[in-house]
């Protein structure tokens, strides 16, 4: 893949070091985009100044929704490395989840190299204070111009960066997590295994009235019965009960987190027993009434760990571990983050230094 570059006239200042980044609300100087045609496949690769993409109003996107994404980081090293984390699963993801919208697919080794090249080209914009990192976002959508249902003719690739403050400047803080039981997320056949923005537009009514309440997110039951958990908002979510742990399988609803898939090999590692399973909620919250409910947490890419004290199912109130963060629950988080910012010796393979790649 050739990637032409066009450089951005007028540059941004950069945050300065000590500014709160929050999360996604500063943009680097430039992009990645890459169209795809049914007559030509993928071409015009290319590094281009950040800004507006302009559409036609009948871009099919913007009325049936095909559009599909991957979040990822670049982490900066204590010795000015910049460091990717198994981009090839986030690839393949992509993969997977533009096949089930008939959308077109990148090659998992064109993704990396995209990521690799746009990343390298903004690595001035990777910051280094402790927590901080490059939030990556590849996301396409059907660009075709057309009124009516059917597969787009043409397709938009693109790569946009986004530096990240730490997600726990504080430590790592439990959350309060609301079980939802009237909205559903995902249902076998659907598209709850892919990254698509749809799965995100239906989830946005729960997610408020969990708010509301004063919960930070929703914890999903299965869409049939409503009977089993699945995951939380973002996260992959993972339950240790009487020292063994679970979680939802991926066998069509559940989103395949690489970072439920990094956690789970620590796990195994360490000699427990990790067991993927329909976890029934009523289980859950016996399990957490009767004290055999040891720790709860979230898994994804933002977070990383996210400890869950609290759960509401239909008002009776689960508290896990007196509100604490458990101890495996950080000696996760702990082991994972060392990895991923190049502290602790990947004996995995997973991280990948960008000044190596090429
Ligand atoms: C992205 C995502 C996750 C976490 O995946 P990671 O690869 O670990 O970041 C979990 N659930 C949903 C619904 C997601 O969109």
């Amino acid at each position: 893949m050739k990637i032409t570059i066009e450089e951005a006239k007028v540059k941004k200042a950069k945050p300065q070091p000590g500014t709160p980044l929050g999360f996604g609300k500063y943009f680097t100087d430039h992009m990645f985009l890459m169209d795809w045609t049914k007559e030509n496949g993928f071409e015009n690769a290319r590094i281009v100044p950040y800004g507006p993409i302009s559409m036609d109003p009948a871009s099919m996107v913007l009325h049936y929704a095909q559009e599909t994404f991957e979040g990822m980081k670049a982490y900066r090293a204590k010795d000015g490395r910049i460091l990717l984390f198994r981009p090839e699963m986030n690839a393949k993801r992509f993969i997977n989840s533009n096949r089930r919208l008939c959308m077109a697919e990148v090659p998992v080794e064109d993704f990396v190299e995209a990521v690799r090249a746009v990343v390298e080209y903004e690595q001035d914009w990777v910051p280094s204070e402790e927590g901080t990192s490059l939030y990556i976002r590849p996301f396409m959508f059907a660009s075709e111009a057309a009124v009516g249902v059917h597969p787009a003719a043409s397709y938009t690739f693109a790569i946009i960066l986004s530096p990240v403050g730490a997600y726990y400047p504080q430590g790592v803080n439990p959350v309060k997590i609301y079980v939802e039981d009237e909205f559903v997320r995902a249902t076998k056949g659907g598209t709850g295994f892919t990254k698509c923005g749809g799965n995100y537009a239906s989830s946005i009514a729960a997610q408020v009235k969990a708010e509301k309440l004063g919960y930070t997110q929703v914890l999903w039951l299965d869409g049939v019965e409503r009977k089993y958990v699945e995951e939380v908002g973002t996260m992959n979510v993972m339950f240790k009960i009487n020292n063994e742990i679970i979680t939802a399988p991926c066998d069509g609803t559940v989103l395949p987190g690489v970072t439920r898939d990094s956690i789970i090999t620590l796990l195994k590692e360490w000699g427990y027993t990790v067991r993927e399973e329909h976890l029934a909620i009523d289980d859950l919250m016996e399990a957490a009434q009767n004290g055999s409910l040891e720790e709860a947490f979230g898994t994804g890419t933002a977070a990383v760990i996210s400890p869950v004290g609290e759960l509401n199912y239909k008002g009776n109130i689960a508290v896990i571990n007196d509100f604490k963060t458990g101890a495996l629950t950080q000696k996760l988080y702990d082991t994972l983050t060392g990895i991923q910012w190049g502290n602790i010796e990947d004996t995995h393979g997973w991280v990948h230094d960008i000044a190596k790649m090429k």
